[in-house]
């Protein structure tokens, strides 16, 4: 069984009305020993109506050479159990969780044509991946950040996101792809950039497999890593 872990909010930032940035401390003082791109499963403590404990997953989107203070960005799904009560914890609320797991999360430092892509909330495994030592210690010719959204749900404005990132990462790498609210997403925008050699590939289970398949036309030997954090079976 998964060691149980604990952890308490030690400041909150609302970014608006559904999301909120929470800076987060382990309790008993030992390192975390997670990787850029890792997750945590929270146990808030809630039960289903059928009995089950509400466990949810989220990714550490802060630097990991600070193993003891972390950060996660929780959005908030309308009647969504525990994104709500993650939403609202309050600074000095402890949670406990098990973690970190996340195998694709990088081992070794990175090299060659890497992409990073996010769909919808994903951005926060595409940031933790992008603040990693794998990334920072690695011979990366060529980094992208791209992140798929839709602009129904508001989840880290852009400004924050330049926030968020490390200061070496140069801003004119992020891609940002709108989805069309009728019709498909076209990736063509992307034709311009040389090909990925690696990509991960975090956030809505469709976008990703959509993406993923592109790039494995584009080029078939390309090495993709993906965490799906929603629509996890294909629809
Ligand atoms: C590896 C992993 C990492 C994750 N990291 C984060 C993170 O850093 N930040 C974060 O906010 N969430 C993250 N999630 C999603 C999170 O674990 C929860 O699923 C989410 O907060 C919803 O939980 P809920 O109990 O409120 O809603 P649920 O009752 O679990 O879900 C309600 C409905 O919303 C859908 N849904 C779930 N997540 C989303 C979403 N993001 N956008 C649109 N629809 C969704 C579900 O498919 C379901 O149909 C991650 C998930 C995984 C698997």
């Amino acid at each position: 069984m998964a060691q149980r872990r604990y952890a308490k909010v030690i400041n909150r930032i609302e970014l608006n009305e559904q999301s909120v940035l929470l800076d987060c401390e382990v309790i008993d003082n030992t390192d975390l020993n997670f990787r850029g791109g890792q997750y945590l499963i929270i146990d808030t403590g809630l039960t289903t109506q059928d009995g089950k404990a509400v466990k949810r997953a989220y990714s550490i989107l802060s630097r990991d050479d600070e193993q003891r203070q972390f950060r996660l960005a929780v959005y908030q799904i309308q009647n969504g159990k525990g994104s709500c009560h993650m939403r609202h914890l309050p600074i000095g609320g402890e949670f406990d969780f098990s973690g970190p797991w996340g195998r694709e999360a990088p081992e070794k430092p990175l090299s060659g044509n890497v992409w990073v892509i996010a769909s919808e909330t994903g951005i926060t495994s595409a940031l933790g991946v992008i603040n990693g030592k794998a990334r920072k210690l690695g011979q990366i010719n060529d980094l992208k950040l791209i992140w798929i959204k839709s602009s129904k749900a508001e989840f880290i404005p852009i400004q924050v996101l330049r926030e968020l990132l490390p200061p070496d990462f140069n801003f004119e790498d992020f891609v940002e792809l709108n989805l069309p609210e009728q019709g498909s997403l076209s990736l063509k925008s992307l034709a311009h950039l040389p090909y990925p050699d690696r990509a991960y590939i975090a956030g809505d289970g469709n976008l990703n497999r959509f993406v993923g398949e592109y790039l494995r036309t584009q080029n078939t030997t390309v090495t993709l890593h993906f965490e799906h954090f929603f629509n996890r079976v294909s629809s």
